[in-house]
């Protein structure tokens, strides 16, 4: 196999392969002059993408307009968000919609002319551009069938990267573990995307796939990268209330067709804490749930979707129906939907520019694993899609300009130590203490206790892939804490009860 490459790619999610599809479409990838490698720790369409369900946001209907927008990410992000960046985003997105649409992207339509777009907690008007509960799906299969469609790009599936470092002549280093194979192996590139999804596992309950163990964060912050925010994660209010790590998500559009929130005594209960009651941001819907779970006996609270039309539950729900019945048995048109917050996504990461490149020349994060200014203090629904195409797009100018010649020094790379780490411990950790509601005597513990973690661990004798992941959820879970510590003031999805 090719060992060196202009750019390579890890992580094969919308940021990702939209990176590459737009790399594709330059005359130096056309002419032959850029070699692009991709490289996915699980088959192409194991990502986050591919389960995100509501849609992606972008203006166009009548009555909507960027200004809207723009002020909707605003409120939800705190005034905590970039506001050029905000702009910059915004009003490309009609364009990033057209191009998912010519890649193969089909979203719902009214009629043949008109699209079904939907409204979200937190935004002002209907633009949620959606494939009925599985966009992400949609999305996933269309930008991997279009990269099917390339012939000069190596794609590398179920390989972890395990390492990167920069070499003497500035490029990048890469250990990557085949684990079909269980063998190691390096590559080198000029530049190097981060395109990794985000940090689900470093929590015991999440909406994300098990591939989101932090690992771009974690190489970023190796390599010397600034990291920005980590602190503030999203909890998604609605999780199913099912055993295991992963709850499945039951998308915000259902709140936006008229699914009710109530206790365990079937009163609705959103009226007391936010007059925008089921639509509010994600942040006060999840806090308001954990209130109404702290004065009742059950540990999760209810969604109603009795009321909500059966003709809409089937054609714009039929995933969250269907998964409903599969996982626990219920049939969400007569019965009400137990629901608990869930830790969902992360809003900070890697401090990236306008292009996405971090502060490590050469050295880009787009995706999830991104601080772009974007979302401030909290993501509004459906942005996040949104700012890894728009990033992708934005990043092809600095990305396509020439590597530096190479010094002709010899590259070598090395793996480094792992050691022996308790998954679980971590997640329960930064579950009990890093969750919604933060405290300073809590953070403190969690901190005190991931050291010991650490200080103890033992090295591994034999490397495992779990152990690498353990290992980068360690150091990302540590940098988290540290993050929410160095925290002043509560805002967005930041809530600490020492704070104001
Ligand atoms: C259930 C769910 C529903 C959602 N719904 C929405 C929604 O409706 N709208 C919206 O805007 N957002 C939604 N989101 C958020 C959104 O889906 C994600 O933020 C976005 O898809 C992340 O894309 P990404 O390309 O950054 O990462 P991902 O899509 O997660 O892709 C990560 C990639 O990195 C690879 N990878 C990771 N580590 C390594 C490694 N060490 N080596 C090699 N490869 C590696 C993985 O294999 C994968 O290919 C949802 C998220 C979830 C979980």
């Amino acid at each position: 196999m090719k060992k060196s490459f202009d750019i390579v790619i890890v992580g094969s999610g919308i940021g990702g392969l939209s990176t590459l599809l737009y790399l594709a479409q330059t005359s130096v990838f056309k002419q032959g002059h850029l070699s692009i490698c991709i490289i996915a720790k699980g088959a192409l369409n194991q990502t986050n993408t591919n389960w995100a369900q509501g849609g992606i946001a972008a203006v166009n209907a009548i009555g909507d307009n960027f200004e809207k927008h723009i002020s909707d990410t605003l409120v939800a992000g705190g005034f905590a968000n970039n506001k050029q960046i905000v702009e910059k985003v915004i009003t490309a997105g009609p364009g990033l919609i057209d191009d998912l649409i010519q890649w193969g992207t089909e979203f719902d339509k009214k009629n043949s002319n008109e699209y079904d777009l939907a409204k979200e907690g937190g935004h002002s008007e209907s633009r949620i551009w959606h494939k009925e509960d599985q966009t992400g799906k949609a999305i996933q299969d269309a930008l991997v069938k279009s990269l099917h469609t390339l012939h000069n790009v190596t794609i590398i599936e179920q390989t972890c990267v395990l390492n990167v470092t920069k070499q003497a002549n500035d490029s990048f280093g890469l250990s990557l573990y085949d684990t079909k194979n269980e063998s190691i192996s390096n590559i080198f590139c000029g530049k190097l995307v981060l395109a990794t999804g985000g940090l689900g596992m470093l929590y015991d309950k999440s909406t994300n796939q098990h591939l989101a163990t932090a690992d771009g964060i974690y190489f970023a912050s190796q390599l010397g990268a600034s990291i920005e925010n980590l602190s503030f994660v999203q909890f998604h209010p609605t999780g199913l209330y099912e055993e295991g790590q992963i709850s499945f998500l039951i998308s915000e559009a259902l709140r936006g067709a008229g699914a009710v929130l109530r206790n365990e005594l079937g009163e609705a209960f959103m009226y007391k804490y936010d007059a925008r009651l089921e639509l509010a941001p994600r942040d006060i819907v999840s806090r308001a749930i954990i209130e109404e779970i702290a004065s009742q006996k059950n540990s999760f609270v209810y969604l109603d979707a009795t009321k909500v039309d059966t003709e809409i539950l089937n054609s714009h729900f039929p995933a969250i129906k269907q998964e409903c019945l599969i996982r626990i048995g219920l049939n969400l048109e007569k019965e009400f939907i137990p629901i608990i917050p869930v830790q969902h996504y992360s809003c900070g990461g890697i401090k990236v520019d306008e292009f996405g490149e971090t502060s490590i020349s050469g050295l880009f994060a787009i995706g999830e694993l991104a601080c772009t200014g974007l979302h401030g203090a909290n993501r509004l629904a459906s942005n996040s899609l949104l700012e890894a195409i728009a990033f992708a797009k934005f990043a092809i100018p600095k990305l396509t300009q020439p590597n530096k010649e190479s010094q002709n020094v010899e590259m070598k790379q090395t793996l480094p130590i792992f050691k022996s780490i308790d998954k679980k411990a971590i997640q329960h950790i930064m579950s009990k203490y890093a969750g919604i509601v933060k405290s300073k005597e809590g953070l403190s513990k969690a901190f005190e206790a991931l050291s010991i973690i650490k200080e103890n661990a033992a090295v591994l004798n034999k490397f495992n892939l779990e152990n690498f992941e353990s290992n980068c959820i360690l150091e990302v879970a540590i940098m988290l804490i540290q993050d929410a510590q160095n925290q002043t003031t509560n805002k967005g999805v930041y809530y600490n009860i020492d704070l104001v």
